[in-house]
């Protein structure tokens, strides 16, 4: 049986996806893969299918002690020989399951990172003959990724203690390049052939909606969408509460999810979901991770992630059926201070911290950036981008897009005047031409651009201050009061060699409400 027989037996599915077969044969012929392929692609295949076809057992390590139950249940119904064993299993019951791998009573064990740790389990698992071992979720080795798990570094000690070295294959949807080079070194995959598909999803359309009544928007989105499936992400337990209760009180058929939420409660709420009992779900980001909802036409954060690693995941759980699907994100400059306490309050080490807010500040820049929004995510991930999409929030709103040159100037001057030693606040109050202490103690009334934009808010001012970070013009320095310095863009525009193209002031708010009505 080769793999399209297991394809059309197994799965029912009658031809592979773009790169799932050469991923799969590269594996059958013996190897080393890492994957990185985005959400709906179709990994699973890509490891169940040989896992199938070698002689000997596969384990498969994930981090998802919640899900492996259901994923082997799911196998289990398709006839693929399937087991797992984490920290719920006994452990008489887990080395059973182990001699089932060795008898070949099962193909593929699902295994919890944890269980690598030397102990008994893993001296009779180095005696089972392994034919392959595939690393599930594999950013979660590098501590530069955006889920880092310390027990994926005992990984490749555990692999370098096997008396025989079995196939390696590492599958992931999401790594920079940064990650994907720490991944490679810190599973011992030097020599593995690298298949990385692109990350762009054309069928999903980006939009950032910024300073909207948040709950308003929501409720008219989901109105105007009532026959589609959707899932709107919450920060918090509390705010998928509140706005659960919005729905529900409205009429409009609404379920939800969160970790706090009784076993029972949780299954039933997914379940109500994949039957489209349900039609709009709202969630943390404990929804998600293994749901197999190809239909899902639309998802809404009500409030921005901490990475853009998560906001693609979360957001790519839409339109898996290749269908045209709406990604929002609802923006308040109050979500950026509930991520950075968030990073005041968790215990990493100084270096975590330092590329949490790294990436934090990436998130914001998507949220502020006035360029091609899918763009913006492809070029974050170290692809190559051509032309704006054309269809994302900000492409569409290119035609409001006006020449704002000549404020610039004043904006990037005012910062070289002040010599680059101060932060967005007080520049924008230099403009605003405001009275406060800063100012009168510094003196900075003297500035000469001065006052030169007393007509427009300092709020306004300052969130164009945020458009030219994340344009590029200007770039922050020193966490967590950063100043502004100029980029090399910002001084040619001083010098008159380049203008500049952006939002006139307060368009942002006017768009909110075109995005609901068309
Ligand atoms: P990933 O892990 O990459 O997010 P999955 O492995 O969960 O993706 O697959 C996503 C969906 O696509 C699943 O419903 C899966 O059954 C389906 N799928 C995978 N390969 C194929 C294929 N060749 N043809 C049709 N559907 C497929
Ligand atoms: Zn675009």
């Amino acid at each position: 049986m080769g793999p399209s027989d297991v394809l059309k037996r197994y799965f029912g599915y009658d031809a592979f996806r773009p790169r799932q077969r050469e991923v799969i044969d590269a594996i059958v012929k013996g190897e080393d893969v890492m994957a990185i392929m985005p959400t709906g692609a179709g990994k699973s295949i890509c490891f169940q299918i040989p896992a199938l076809l070698f002689p000997h057992g596969t384990i498969i390590i994930s981090p998802l002690i919640s899900l492996m139950k259901d994923q082997v249940e799911t196998l289990t119904e398709q006839g693929i020989p399937a087991s797992f064993v984490n920290s719920t299993i006994p452990y008489e019951e887990s080395i059973e399951r182990l001699r089932n791998l060795y008898r070949g009573k099962i193909k593929l064990l699902y295994m919890a990172p944890e269980k690598l740790e030397p102990s008994y389990f893993t001296q009779c698992l180095a005696q089972v003959p392994l034919s392959m071992i595939v690393i599930d979720e594999a950013h979660c080795v590098s501590q530069w990724g955006h889920d880092f798990r310390p027990s994926y570094r005992k990984i490749k000690d555990f692999i370098d203690s096997l008396p025989r070295r079995p196939v390696v294959t590492a599958f992931t949807a999401t790594a920079t390049p940064l990650v994907e080079a720490d991944m490679k070194e810190s599973l011992g995959l030097e020599k593995a052939r690298v298949f990385r598909t692109g990350l762009d999803r054309p069928n999903l359309s980006f939009r950032v909606i910024q300073g909207a009544a948040k709950e308003d928007f929501i409720l008219r989105y989901v109105k105007s969408h009532k026959k589609e499936s959707g899932i709107i992400y919450c920060a918090t337990r509390k705010a998928v509460d509140t706005v659960y209760d919005l729905l529900r009180r409205r009429g409009i058929n609404a379920g939800r999810y969160h970790a706090g939420m009784e076993d029972e409660d949780r299954r039933q709420a997914q379940e109500d979901f994949s039957f489209d009992n349900v039609t709009v779900m709202v969630a943390t980001n404990a929804f998600g991770m293994g749901i197999d909802k190809s239909n899902v036409r639309y998802v809404i954060h009500y409030q921005m992630p901490k990475s853009l690693e998560a906001y693609y995941q979360e957001a790519g759980r839409a339109g898996r059926d290749g269908a045209k699907s709406e990604c929002i994100l609802l923006y308040s400059g109050q979500d950026a201070g509930i991520q950075r306490y968030l990073i005041e309050q968790g215990n990493q080490d100084e270096d975590q911290r330092k590329m949490d807010y790294h990436r934090l500040n990436a998130m914001v820049d998507y949220c502020q950036t006035t360029s091609c929004l899918r763009n913006f995510i492809l070029a974050y991930f170290g692809e190559k981008v051509t032309e704006p999409c054309g269809h994302c929030g900000n492409c569409e709103s290119g035609k409001g897009r006006v020449d704002i040159t000549d404020m610039a100037v004043l904006v990037f001057k005012t910062i070289r005047s002040l010599h680059e030693r101060f932060g967005a606040s007080l520049i924008a109050d230099v403009l605003h031409g405001s009275h406060s202490r800063a100012i009168v103690e510094r003196k900075l009334e003297d500035t000469p651009t001065y006052g030169k934009l007393s007509f427009e808010k300092a709020s306004h001012i300052k969130s164009a201050l945020n458009n030219f970070i994340a344009d590029g013009y200007l770039r922050r320095e020193g966490e967590p009061y950063a100043v502004l310095k100029l980029t090399d863009k910002a001084r040619q525009v001083l010098a008159g060699r380049e203008k500049v193209y952006g939002l006139a002031f307060g368009a942002e708010s006017v768009m909110a409400d075109a995005a609901v009505e068309k």
